[in-house]
C-alpha cells in the first residue's frame, strides 16, 4: 500500500458543533450539505447529523439531494438552486423541496404538491424573487412550506445591512395572510442573535470546524486533521534553494523533509513558505512552494532537539492549535475555500475522537 495523505474526520466534533450551533437558538436547526458537505464527505456527515438529531438538509443541486435521500429515506431535503421543468421530475421521485427562486419557478410549482421554499431576495441580489415580484396569491398557490432569504454580510456583525435585511425579511413575512416557517440565519446570523433565527437556522460551516470569516471566529471544534507522509529526507546547504521557481534559499545548513500532499489535494499553493506543519510537536515551516503533489518541510529544528525524522513520520497540516480559519487567514481567503477544497485522493477516516497517526 502507497502511503498517500490522510484526512482524519472527528464525528465527534461534528455532533458537537451541530449541537452548539442548535443550543445556541429555540428553533429548528438544520445543516447545510451542499458541495459534498462542504468537501467533508456527505455519506458520513449526513448519517452522523441524523444521529445527531438534525432532521432537515440543504444542498445546491437535485442530484446532490437525491444522493442525501439514499442517506437519509425520512429527511427533509431543500435544494437550493430551485426548480426547473427539466429537473421537476427528479424532486417528486425523491421527495425534494426547491427553494423557488424565481417568478417561473413559482409558477411551474403551483399545485405540484412540492413543499417549496421560497426565497425572497433582501439585498444580496444573487438568487431570490424580489419581494414586490412576489404575489401574494402565486406564493400561496404553490404551498410553501418555507420562507427564506439570506445575509449578505453575517461574517460582519457590525454591518448595518443585517438589521436592514432582518427588517425586510419579517416585516414581509408577518404582512401575509398566513404565517409561514421562516428562514433567515446561516452560521453567521445564528451569532447575530436570536432575532435572526425565526422557526429554521441553516448553518453550514460551523458543523465542520469553520467559521463565517477568519476575522469572525464561532466557537467550534475542529472536523478534518490532515497527515502527510514523509517520503524522504534530505540535507540542503546554506545558499541551496528548494522547490519550484527556487523561492526559498537556505540561510544554513537545513534538513528538509518532502512529504506527499499538495495543491491537488486542496492544500492552496499561497501557503508556500506562509504556513507551518506540525512534526513531533514541532512547528515545521513549508519552505518553496506547494507542488501539485509535494510538500517540502523545513524539520531542522525537530532534529536538533533530538527526534530522528524518517519515513515512518507524517506531518500534521492542520494541528490543534493552527485551526482551517487560521490556514485561510494565511491563504488569504476563507474557511469555505479551504475545505470544499479538499480532494479526491485522501485516504479519509472517520474517528469518533481525535485520533493520532
Ligand atoms: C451555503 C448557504 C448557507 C450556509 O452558510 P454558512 O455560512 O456556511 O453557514 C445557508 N444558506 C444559503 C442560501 C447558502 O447558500
Amino acid at each position: 500500500m502507497s502511503r498517500k495523505p490522510r484526512l482524519l474526520l472527528n464525528a465527534e466534533a461534528l455532533v458537537d458543533n451541530y449541537q452548539l450551533l442548535s443550543n445556541r437558538s429555540t428553533t429548528e436547526t438544520a445543516a447545510v450539505v451542499k458541495a459534498h458537505a462542504y468537501g467533508l464527505g456527505v455519506d458520513w456527515v449526513v448519517p452522523t447529523l441524523r444521529e445527531g438529531g438534525c432532521q432537515t438538509f440543504f444542498v445546491a443541486y437535485p442530484e446532490e439531494g437525491v444522493r442525501v435521500r439514499g442517506l437519509a429515506p425520512e429527511a427533509t431535503i431543500y435544494v437550493f438552486h430551485g426548480l426547473s421543468p427539466s429537473t421537476l421530475a427528479l424532486f417528486h421521485a425523491h421527495r425534494l423541496r426547491p427553494c423557488l427562486n424565481s417568478r417561473e419557478s413559482l409558477e411551474l410549482a403551483a399545485g405540484q404538491r412540492l413543499a417549496p421554499a421560497v426565497h425572497v431576495d433582501t439585498g444580496m441580489h444573487r438568487l431570490g424573487l424580489s419581494i414586490e415580484e412576489v404575489a401574494e396569491t402565486a406564493l400561496l398557490a404553490c404551498v410553501p412550506s418555507l420562507l427564506m432569504s439570506h445575509l449578505v454580510a453575517s461574517d460582519q456583525p457590525e454591518s448595518p445591512l443585517n438589521g436592514e435585511q432582518l427588517a425586510q425579511f419579517s416585516d414581509w413575512a408577518s404582512s401575509l395572510a398566513e404565517p409561514i416557517p421562516r428562514s433567515l440565519a446561516n452560521t453567521g446570523g445564528i451569532f447575530l442573535g436570536p432575532a435572526y433565527h425565526f422557526e429554521v437556522t441553516r448553518p453550514g460551516i460551523g458543523l465542520y470546524g469553520g467559521s463565517p470569516d477568519p476575522s469572525c471566529r464561532v466557537p467550534v471544534r475542529p472536523v478534518a486533521s490532515w497527515h502527510a507522509p514523509v517520503l524522504m529526507v534530505q540535507k540542503v546547504r546554506a545558499g541551496e534553494t528548494v522547490g519550484y521557481g527556487a523561492s526559498w534559499r537556505a540561510d544554513r545548513d537545513r534538513t528538509i523533509a518532502t512529504c506527499a500532499t499538495g495543491y491537488a489535494d486542496g492544500l492552496l499553493r499561497s501557503l508556500g513558505n506562509r504556513w507551518c506543519a506540525e512534526l513531533a510537536g514541532a512547528s515545521c515551516p513549508l519552505v518553496g512552494r506547494v507542488s501539485m503533489d509535494l510538500i517540502t518541510v523545513d524539520v531542522t529544528e525537530v532534529i536538533e532537539s533530538g527526534y530522528h525524522v524518517g519515513t515512518s513520520d507524517w506531518v500534521e497540516l492542520l494541528p490543534r492549535q493552527q485551526t482551517i480559519d487560521d490556514m485561510a487567514a494565511a491563504a488569504g481567503t476563507v474557511a469555505y475555500e479551504c475545505l470544499t477544497r479538499l480532494g479526491q485522493r485522501f485516504d479519509r477516516e472517520v474517528t469518533s475522537s481525535v485520533a493520532q497517526v
